[in-house]
């Protein structure tokens, strides 16, 4: 793929803990990986095909002179995030902002904080079975397009389903959507309670009736588990309501724990599991 690397970009900020670094501000010097495809751009030989190092430099100097941070850690990390969202070719974004002059009694080089954010490819399934299903998950998804860490890919169609567990309760409508997301997988967790919550979600009864429930499929190819998240969700393969969406939208994508596409664990199930898609509820 390759990387713009910008070295020792000097830039004038008001960040830090102390009022007197708030008013009169010091130096400061970012070195920034940039990665994207360079190949695209060394083919055509056009700068459309690329970012422009010298656009890039202004908007690193514009973004740290307008913000005040206390912390460099917030200055680090948020610059790589803006990054990724101003320019749609860069893919990951690593960097560097030291502070040469930091009000410490020491002798130092410089002090500095790394950062990094790059997006990561996910896939969410979407489920209600209480009040309006049908804009309970088209509100989340708006929502999440509304979010400048996530951008919304394939959505599937809904499906009307049968609860299961051992709860008596309406019927869901479920869904599949490709997110892609600048979050890690506990922040997008995070995101998606949020959501839940205000769609007024509450948890009353374990496996119960729900205005809105947000499960996280896949991240990339991250295999892990523990007391808050378990990647990839750990009853998905056996789901009729998320392997119908997700056929939809993503049936070459690979199981990391079972290697196993979409397709074959669609397949998998008895045929007799499977459901339709739900006609549009506005359409009836
Ligand atoms: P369920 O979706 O299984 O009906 P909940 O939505 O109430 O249950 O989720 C219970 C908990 O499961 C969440 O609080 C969350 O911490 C945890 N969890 C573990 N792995 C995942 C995942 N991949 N996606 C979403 N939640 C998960
Ligand atoms: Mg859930």
């Amino acid at each position: 793929m390759g990387a713009i690397r910008i070295k020792g970009l000097e830039v004038f900020g008001h960040h830090g803990i102390f009022k007197e670094e708030n008013m009169l501000g010091q130096k400061f010097i970012v070195d920034a990986d940039l990665h994207l495809d360079v190949r695209k751009a060394a083919k055509k030989d056009e700068i459309t095909e690329s970012v422009h190092y010298g656009e890039i430099c202004d908007f690193i100097c514009e973004f740290m002179q307008k913000n005040t941070f206390k912390l460099l850690e917030t200055v680090a990390d948020k610059l790589a995030a803006a990054l990724l969202m101003e320019y749609d070719l860069l893919w990951w974004v690593d960097l560097e902002v030291k502070k040469p002059f930091a009000p410490i009694p020491h002798s130092f080089d410089t002090i500095s904080v790394r950062a990094n954010r790059r997006w990561h490819k996910c896939y969410i399934a979407l489920g209600s079975n209480m009040g309006d299903r049908e804009n309970y998950l088209n509100d989340a998804i708006a929502r999440m397009e509304g979010n400048s860490y996530c951008r919304v890919g394939k959505v599937s169609d809904f499906f009307n389903t049968k609860p299961e567990g051992p709860v008596e309760q309406e019927d869901f409508l479920n869904g599949c959507i490709e997110l892609t997301t600048m979050y890690d997988p506990y922040e997008l967790l995070h995101f998606m309670h949020k959501l839940e919550n205000e769609a007024k979600r509450e948890r009353k009864i374990f496996w119960g009736p729900r205005t809105l429930d947000l499960d996280i499929l896949f991240y990339d190819n991250n295999v892990q588990a523990d007391d808050r998240l378990i990647l990839p969700h750990p009853r998905m393969h056996k789901r009729a309501f998320v392997l119908d969406p997700m056929m939809q939208i993503a049936p070459y994508a690979v199981h990391p724990v079972y290697h196993k596409t979409i397709e074959d664990l669609y397949h998998e199930l008895p045929e007799s599991a499977h459901y339709q898609p739900a006609e549009s509820e506005d359409e009836e």
